[in-house]
């Protein structure tokens, strides 16, 4: 591509309202243009990039057994009436009406739609298992869009959906398409980790995110830092082991601490670690009531919570409801007597030896509790979060944190859509049973923005070479001059003719500007023309350390094509 012929916008100065690295540079490169909050135009390079993308992934899904298909992104609100979503999805779904005034959403996902559609077609486990995947743009109306592409309101994904006759065809699935994320992944040069995540009400560990390894990530991993264990920190599992201290349980004791309400001011005022306080809250558990109890030192996980129980919605109780069940304000609550309230409690406070809690009265605490002898605990298990510093869970080196961009997902639905929609199969015997299901996204431009975020620096972006706009970057430092002229344009050709994917500056610009921008759009190699085009030498510069060489005309195609693939 010629640059005079394409489009590429580039700006000095840094957008105001672009607070991350990959928004700033992918505006700054000319990749990309704000339309609306959450909308985006692909310029040329963007729109290459996503090309390349969407290439690898094609490449791994075909290879991993999956047919490609494309659905429509209107969708009729009727499906998503049968799913039940229509109703559960809230505002993120972008809902709108045709002249008849029939509803139609805006598709954000598209299991409503695929179900219906395999429902129509196959009736028998003979045709399964099937998996379906299509690259489209998706539509959430997201509260906060931002970091441009990271969270937009219409980005682009690739959707797949997995059919199954057995529990057992899924897993199968599942452990291929994983492995083809991973390689995604891996190709598009991303530093990630596949993480354990959260599947709600479904139980177990059988949902994963790809993680891609960020301070700007809004997901905290939790990681080993000698083995593969790494787990959405919602997720992980604690199985630290409390020891009790063998010193005598003294007699309990209540006193007054006016004005001391966090567990930072009661352990300073007590002159007691904040590990041995008992922190108290009240949870509103679907509709039940029940006090939970952690260190003063741990952080409750309500997706545990929320998992012991099978509950739909957790959330804290609001102050007056507090005070109307338990007599008290935040600051004060504890456990000790009370009643008609279930009391759960994380392993880490039975290991609790001459303790504080609140004494559900203004203003007074207890110390010396000992919770075997003083507290009713219905049951004692794991509620808190991990912390750095803790075993990993599969018993091999300690629990450090990273921040990561969740680029994709990968998803044992089981019978969630198939039997609210009715997508049934004949099994062998005949008999009529719900279809089981996978879901798998990868986030295409988003995954565009993490490379972004991963790979720049001081002057611009850094593609890695697999998914970079182009090869070469072909720079004449004066296009006026009839001698690098021609050569650019020779070159422009038989680089082109060897395989390689070039961008000619042929602009008639000074070459600060020329450098300025090719270091600002990153591609890997930059070929510079140069005073030296009439003895056909031309300056070779690697984007990725700076280093610099002089290489003839005559060996530059093969030089280019080893240094692409050490890359
Ligand atoms: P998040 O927690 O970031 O909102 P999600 O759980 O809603 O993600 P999924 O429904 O699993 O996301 O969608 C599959 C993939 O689509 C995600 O892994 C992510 O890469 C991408 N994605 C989701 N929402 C957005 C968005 N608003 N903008 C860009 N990509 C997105
Ligand atoms: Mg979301």
């Amino acid at each position: 591509m010629k640059q005079s012929m394409s489009f590429i916008p580039t700006l000095r100065e840094v957008p105001a309202d672009a607070d991350v690295k990959s928004h700033q540079l992918l505006l700054r490169a000319g990749f990309i243009r704000q339309n609306a909050s959450g909308v985006y135009t692909y310029l040329p390079l963007g729109r290459k990039v996503l090309q390349k993308v969407e290439a690898i992934i094609r490449d791994e899904m075909n290879h991993a057994g999956a047919a490609e298909l494309f659905m429509p992104a209107l969708q009729q609100a009727e499906l998503w009436q049968e799913s039940g979503r229509w109703y559960s999805y809230g505002p993120e779904l972008m809902r709108l009406k045709d002249r008849n005034d029939r509803e139609f959403a805006l598709g954000a996902t598209h299991e409503e739609v695929i179900t219906s559609l395999v429902r129509d077609e196959v009736k028998s486990y003979k045709r399964l298992p099937l998996t379906l995947y299509q690259i489209q743009t998706k539509y959430r109306d997201e509260k906060r869009p931002r970091f441009g592409l990271l969270r937009g309101r219409e980005f682009i994904m690739k959707d797949a959906y997995s059919f199954h006759a057995s529990q057992e065809s899924l897993d199968e699935v599942y452990e291929r398409i994983f492995q083809a994320y991973s390689n995604v992944f891996r190709r598009c040069g991303l530093n990630f980790r596949a993480v354990i995540a959260d599947s709600g009400a479904m139980g177990g560990k059988d949902t994963h995110e790809f993680m891609v390894l960020s301070d700007i990530g809004e997901d905290t991993i939790a990681y080993s830092d000698t083995s593969d264990f790494a787990a959405n920190i919602e997720m992980a599992p604690v199985t630290a082991v409390y020891e009790k201290s063998s010193d005598p349980a003294k007699e309990l004791e209540k006193v007054r601490t006016e004005g001391k309400k966090t567990i930072e001011e009661v352990s300073s005022f007590l002159n007691v670690e904040e590990k041995d306080c008992i922190k108290s809250l009240l949870f509103k558990i679907d509709d039940r009531f029940v006090l939970v109890l952690v260190r003063g030192d741990h952080e409750v996980n309500d997706i545990k919570l929320k998992n012991y129980y099978g509950a739909a919605t957790v959330e804290l109780a609001d102050t007056i409801t507090t005070k109307e069940i338990l007599g008290c304000s935040v600051g004060s609550l504890g456990p000790i007597g009370v009643d008609g309230v279930e009391v759960l409690a994380d392993l880490a406070v039975e290991a609790i030896v001459n303790g504080v809690c609140g004494a559900n009265e203004e203003d007074y605490h207890y110390t010396n509790v000992n919770p075997d002898r003083d507290l009713k605990v219905s049951t004692y298990t794991d509620l808190r979060f991990i912390k750095e510093g803790d075993p990993s869970p599969d018993g091999q080196g300690t629990i450090v944190f990273a921040k990561g961009i969740e680029v994709g997902h990968v998803f044992k639905l089981g019978t969630r859509y198939s039997e609210s929609m009715n997508a049934e199969i004949l099994d062998e015997n005949g008999r009529s049973k719900p279809m089981i299901m996978g879901c798998y996204g990868i986030g295409v431009s988003r995954t565009m923005a993490a490379v972004a975020e991963q790979f720049n620096d001081e002057n611009g972006l850094v593609w890695p070479t697999n998914i970079s706009p182009f090869d070469v970057h072909l720079i004449a430092v004066n296009m006026k001059d009839n001698a690098q002229a021609e050569l650019a344009e020779a070159l422009y050709s038989s680089l082109q003719q060897a395989g390689m994917e070039i961008l000619l500056d042929d602009r008639q610009e000074r070459p600060g500007v020329k450098f300025a921008d090719a270091d600002l759009i990153g591609l890997p190699i930059r070929v510079t023309i140069g005073k030296k085009a009439s003895e056909g030498i031309v300056e070779v510069k690697i984007r990725k350390n700076g280093e610099m060489q002089e290489i003839h005309k005559d060996d530059l195609a093969d030089t280019l094509k080893n240094m692409l693939k050490e890359l």
